[in-house]
Protein backbone atom coordinates (compact mmCIF):
# COMPACT_ATOMS: atom_id res chain seq x y z
CA UNK A 1 0.00 0.00 0.00
CA UNK A 2 2.61 2.08 0.82
CA UNK A 3 4.69 1.89 -2.00
CA UNK A 4 1.50 2.07 -3.98
CA UNK A 5 1.21 5.44 -2.98
CA UNK A 6 4.77 6.36 -3.26
CA UNK A 7 4.15 5.42 -7.20
CA UNK A 8 1.20 7.61 -6.96
CA UNK A 9 2.93 10.64 -6.02
CA UNK A 10 5.76 10.40 -8.11
CA UNK A 11 4.13 9.96 -11.41
CA UNK A 12 0.60 10.53 -11.74
CA UNK A 13 0.66 13.60 -8.98
CA UNK A 14 2.29 15.43 -11.48
CA UNK A 15 2.31 19.32 -11.62
CA UNK A 16 1.30 20.40 -15.09
CA UNK A 17 5.16 22.68 -14.97
CA UNK A 18 6.81 19.48 -14.07
CA UNK A 19 5.01 17.96 -17.19
CA UNK A 20 6.52 20.41 -19.21
CA UNK A 21 9.68 20.30 -17.61
CA UNK A 22 9.59 16.36 -18.45
CA UNK A 23 8.43 16.44 -21.91
CA UNK A 24 11.16 19.29 -23.09
CA UNK A 25 14.07 17.03 -21.71
CA UNK A 26 12.73 13.66 -22.97
CA UNK A 27 12.41 16.21 -26.78
CA UNK A 28 15.87 18.06 -26.14
CA UNK A 29 17.41 14.01 -25.67
CA UNK A 30 15.91 12.66 -28.47
CA UNK A 31 17.07 16.01 -30.85
CA UNK A 32 20.43 15.21 -28.99
CA UNK A 33 20.34 11.95 -30.18
CA UNK A 34 19.94 12.32 -33.72
CA UNK A 35 21.97 14.95 -34.17
CA UNK A 36 24.85 12.78 -32.73
CA UNK A 37 23.66 10.07 -35.14
CA UNK A 38 23.33 12.62 -38.07
CA UNK A 39 26.84 14.12 -37.51
CA UNK A 40 28.40 11.04 -37.09
CA UNK A 41 27.13 9.42 -40.22
CA UNK A 42 28.35 12.64 -41.92
CA UNK A 43 31.78 13.40 -40.82
CA UNK A 44 33.28 9.86 -39.12
CA UNK A 45 35.06 8.14 -41.90
CA UNK A 46 34.32 4.39 -42.84
CA UNK A 47 36.38 2.32 -41.35
CA UNK A 48 35.80 3.51 -37.56
CA UNK A 49 32.28 4.42 -38.31
CA UNK A 50 30.01 1.23 -36.83
CA UNK A 51 27.05 2.84 -39.00
CA UNK A 52 28.69 2.77 -42.41
CA UNK A 53 28.63 -0.61 -44.52
CA UNK A 54 31.77 -2.14 -45.04
CA UNK A 55 33.85 -1.21 -48.35
CA UNK A 56 36.96 -3.51 -49.33
CA UNK A 57 38.70 -0.47 -51.08
CA UNK A 58 38.53 1.65 -47.48
CA UNK A 59 41.70 1.76 -45.42
CA UNK A 60 41.15 -0.52 -42.27
CA UNK A 61 40.32 0.71 -39.56
CA UNK A 62 38.90 0.05 -35.79
CA UNK A 63 35.83 -0.88 -37.11
CA UNK A 64 36.87 -3.11 -39.31
CA UNK A 65 37.41 -6.71 -37.91
CA UNK A 66 34.00 -6.12 -36.00
CA UNK A 67 32.50 -5.32 -39.47
CA UNK A 68 33.65 -8.41 -41.15
CA UNK A 69 32.49 -10.56 -38.08
CA UNK A 70 29.18 -9.05 -38.47
CA UNK A 71 28.57 -9.99 -42.32
CA UNK A 72 28.40 -13.85 -40.70
CA UNK A 73 24.84 -13.03 -39.54
CA UNK A 74 23.66 -11.15 -42.56
CA UNK A 75 24.17 -13.19 -45.72
CA UNK A 76 22.74 -10.06 -47.81
CA UNK A 77 25.02 -7.47 -46.28
CA UNK A 78 27.98 -9.65 -47.31
CA UNK A 79 26.91 -9.89 -50.58
CA UNK A 80 26.36 -6.26 -51.01
CA UNK A 81 29.85 -5.59 -49.88
CA UNK A 82 31.45 -7.76 -53.11
CA UNK A 83 28.79 -6.11 -55.38
CA UNK A 84 30.16 -3.02 -54.29
CA UNK A 85 33.64 -4.17 -55.39
CA UNK A 86 35.51 -4.31 -58.38
CA UNK A 87 35.97 -8.03 -57.68
CA UNK A 88 34.75 -10.66 -60.78
CA UNK A 89 32.44 -13.99 -58.70
CA UNK A 90 29.61 -15.95 -58.80
CA UNK A 91 27.02 -16.81 -56.41
CA UNK A 92 27.09 -20.34 -56.12
CA UNK A 93 23.49 -22.17 -54.83
CA UNK A 94 23.24 -23.31 -51.16
CA UNK A 95 23.48 -26.65 -50.85
CA UNK A 96 23.90 -30.03 -49.38
CA UNK A 97 28.26 -31.31 -50.62
CA UNK A 98 28.45 -33.89 -48.40
CA UNK A 99 27.99 -35.45 -44.72
CA UNK A 100 27.73 -32.69 -42.60
CA UNK A 101 29.29 -30.11 -45.31
CA UNK A 102 27.22 -27.86 -47.53
CA UNK A 103 27.58 -24.50 -49.35
CA UNK A 104 25.57 -21.84 -47.43
CA UNK A 105 26.34 -18.38 -48.91
CA UNK A 106 29.23 -19.71 -50.73
CA UNK A 107 31.16 -17.82 -53.68
CA UNK A 108 33.43 -18.42 -56.45
CA UNK A 109 35.97 -15.58 -56.83
CA UNK A 110 37.09 -15.63 -61.02
CA UNK A 111 39.55 -12.77 -60.62
CA UNK A 112 41.01 -10.72 -57.90
CA UNK A 113 44.92 -8.39 -58.13
CA UNK A 114 46.79 -11.99 -57.51
CA UNK A 115 46.22 -15.51 -59.03
CA UNK A 116 45.38 -18.27 -57.14
CA UNK A 117 45.74 -20.78 -60.09
CA UNK A 118 42.52 -21.39 -60.71
CA UNK A 119 39.04 -19.77 -59.20
CA UNK A 120 38.51 -19.99 -55.24
CA UNK A 121 35.22 -20.81 -53.29
CA UNK A 122 34.76 -19.66 -50.32
CA UNK A 123 32.22 -18.55 -47.59
CA UNK A 124 31.40 -14.94 -48.43
CA UNK A 125 32.86 -13.03 -45.28
CA UNK A 126 36.16 -15.23 -45.43
CA UNK A 127 36.46 -14.38 -48.71
CA UNK A 128 35.54 -10.55 -47.84
CA UNK A 129 38.22 -10.96 -44.89
CA UNK A 130 40.46 -12.38 -47.73
CA UNK A 131 40.41 -9.93 -49.82
CA UNK A 132 40.39 -7.43 -47.53
CA UNK A 133 43.93 -9.14 -46.34
CA UNK A 134 45.09 -9.34 -49.85
CA UNK A 135 44.88 -6.03 -50.43
CA UNK A 136 45.78 -3.83 -47.37
CA UNK A 137 48.18 -6.47 -45.58
CA UNK A 138 49.58 -8.67 -47.93
CA UNK A 139 50.68 -6.56 -51.12
CA UNK A 140 51.60 -3.56 -48.41
CA UNK A 141 53.86 -5.68 -46.39
CA UNK A 142 55.14 -6.89 -49.77
CA UNK A 143 56.24 -3.66 -51.34
CA UNK A 144 57.79 -2.55 -47.98
CA UNK A 145 59.72 -5.66 -47.45
CA UNK A 146 60.68 -6.48 -51.16
CA UNK A 147 60.09 -3.81 -52.67
CA UNK A 148 57.84 -5.71 -55.30
CA UNK A 149 54.31 -6.91 -55.21
CA UNK A 150 52.69 -10.64 -54.54
CA UNK A 151 52.06 -12.06 -58.30
CA UNK A 152 50.57 -15.61 -56.88
CA UNK A 153 49.57 -17.42 -53.85
CA UNK A 154 50.00 -20.83 -53.59
CA UNK A 155 47.22 -22.77 -51.22
CA UNK A 156 46.01 -26.07 -50.75
CA UNK A 157 42.75 -25.41 -51.40
CA UNK A 158 39.40 -24.16 -49.60
CA UNK A 159 36.81 -26.44 -49.55
CA UNK A 160 37.23 -30.03 -48.65
CA UNK A 161 34.32 -32.43 -46.49
CA UNK A 162 36.29 -33.85 -43.99
CA UNK A 163 37.06 -33.40 -39.90
CA UNK A 164 39.94 -31.28 -38.35
CA UNK A 165 43.29 -32.08 -38.72
CA UNK A 166 41.91 -34.97 -41.45
CA UNK A 167 41.19 -37.25 -38.32
CA UNK A 168 38.70 -39.98 -39.12
CA UNK A 169 36.45 -38.84 -35.99
CA UNK A 170 35.94 -35.79 -33.98
CA UNK A 171 34.39 -32.69 -35.30
CA UNK A 172 33.99 -31.05 -38.90
CA UNK A 173 36.70 -28.40 -40.36
CA UNK A 174 35.58 -25.05 -41.22
CA UNK A 175 36.57 -26.17 -44.83
CA UNK A 176 33.64 -28.47 -44.65
CA UNK A 177 31.64 -25.75 -45.54
CA UNK A 178 34.25 -24.08 -47.71
CA UNK A 179 34.82 -21.08 -44.78
CA UNK A 180 38.97 -21.93 -44.91
CA UNK A 181 42.00 -21.31 -46.65
CA UNK A 182 45.27 -23.17 -46.64
CA UNK A 183 48.07 -20.58 -48.05
CA UNK A 184 51.30 -22.34 -48.34
CA UNK A 185 53.18 -19.58 -50.03
CA UNK A 186 53.59 -16.49 -52.25
CA UNK A 187 55.55 -15.73 -55.71
CA UNK A 188 56.78 -12.51 -56.18
CA UNK A 189 56.73 -10.59 -59.35
CA UNK A 190 60.44 -10.95 -59.72
CA UNK A 191 59.08 -14.81 -59.57
CA UNK A 192 61.22 -15.44 -56.42
CA UNK A 193 58.90 -17.48 -53.95
CA UNK A 194 58.62 -17.64 -50.24
CA UNK A 195 57.35 -20.86 -48.73
CA UNK A 196 55.63 -21.20 -45.34
CA UNK A 197 57.72 -24.58 -45.13
CA UNK A 198 60.94 -23.35 -45.78
CA UNK A 199 61.13 -20.10 -44.50
CA UNK A 200 58.83 -19.34 -41.61
CA UNK A 201 60.74 -18.96 -38.41
CA UNK A 202 63.95 -18.23 -40.25
CA UNK A 203 66.05 -15.08 -39.50
CA UNK A 204 65.53 -13.55 -43.04
CA UNK A 205 63.35 -11.14 -44.76
CA UNK A 206 61.15 -14.11 -45.94
CA UNK A 207 60.86 -15.13 -42.31
CA UNK A 208 60.03 -11.91 -41.63
CA UNK A 209 57.46 -11.67 -44.19
CA UNK A 210 55.89 -14.51 -42.81
CA UNK A 211 55.75 -13.52 -39.39
CA UNK A 212 54.24 -9.69 -40.37
CA UNK A 213 51.60 -11.62 -42.60
CA UNK A 214 50.31 -13.90 -39.91
CA UNK A 215 50.27 -11.13 -37.94
CA UNK A 216 47.86 -8.97 -40.05
CA UNK A 217 46.02 -12.18 -40.78
CA UNK A 218 44.82 -12.05 -36.87
CA UNK A 219 42.90 -8.59 -37.60
CA UNK A 220 40.91 -9.88 -40.59
CA UNK A 221 39.93 -13.62 -39.95
CA UNK A 222 38.55 -15.14 -36.63
CA UNK A 223 40.88 -17.85 -36.61
CA UNK A 224 45.07 -18.48 -37.99
CA UNK A 225 46.71 -21.19 -37.54
CA UNK A 226 50.18 -21.27 -38.40
CA UNK A 227 53.20 -23.57 -38.17
CA UNK A 228 53.83 -22.76 -34.46
CA UNK A 229 50.51 -24.17 -33.64
CA UNK A 230 51.09 -28.01 -34.41
CA UNK A 231 52.66 -29.99 -36.86
CA UNK A 232 49.74 -30.40 -39.46
CA UNK A 233 50.27 -26.48 -40.03
CA UNK A 234 54.06 -26.87 -40.67
CA UNK A 235 53.64 -25.95 -44.81
CA UNK A 236 50.41 -23.75 -44.36
CA UNK A 237 48.62 -21.12 -42.46
CA UNK A 238 45.36 -21.90 -42.54
CA UNK A 239 42.38 -18.52 -42.57
CA UNK A 240 38.58 -19.64 -41.32
CA UNK A 241 35.87 -17.37 -40.43
CA UNK A 242 34.37 -20.18 -37.99
CA UNK A 243 33.51 -19.64 -34.18
CA UNK A 244 37.06 -19.67 -32.45
CA UNK A 245 38.83 -17.08 -31.77
CA UNK A 246 42.31 -17.80 -32.53
CA UNK A 247 45.85 -16.42 -33.69
CA UNK A 248 48.31 -18.85 -33.27
ZN1 LIG B 1 42.97 -25.43 -43.11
Amino acid sequence: MLNKSWLYNKYMKTTPTRLLRYSFIVILSVVIMLAVYRLTNLYLPNNINPLKPLFINDEPGLMTKHKIRQLKKDAESCFAVLANSDLKYQLIPDKITGESCAFQNVVMLEQSTISYGGDIVLKCPALVALVIWEKHDLQPLAIKKFGQKIIRIRHYGTYACRNVNNAKQGRRSQHAYANAIDIAGFVLADGSEISILKDWNQNTENGEFLASLHESACQRFITVLGPNYNDFHKNHFHFDHGGWSICR
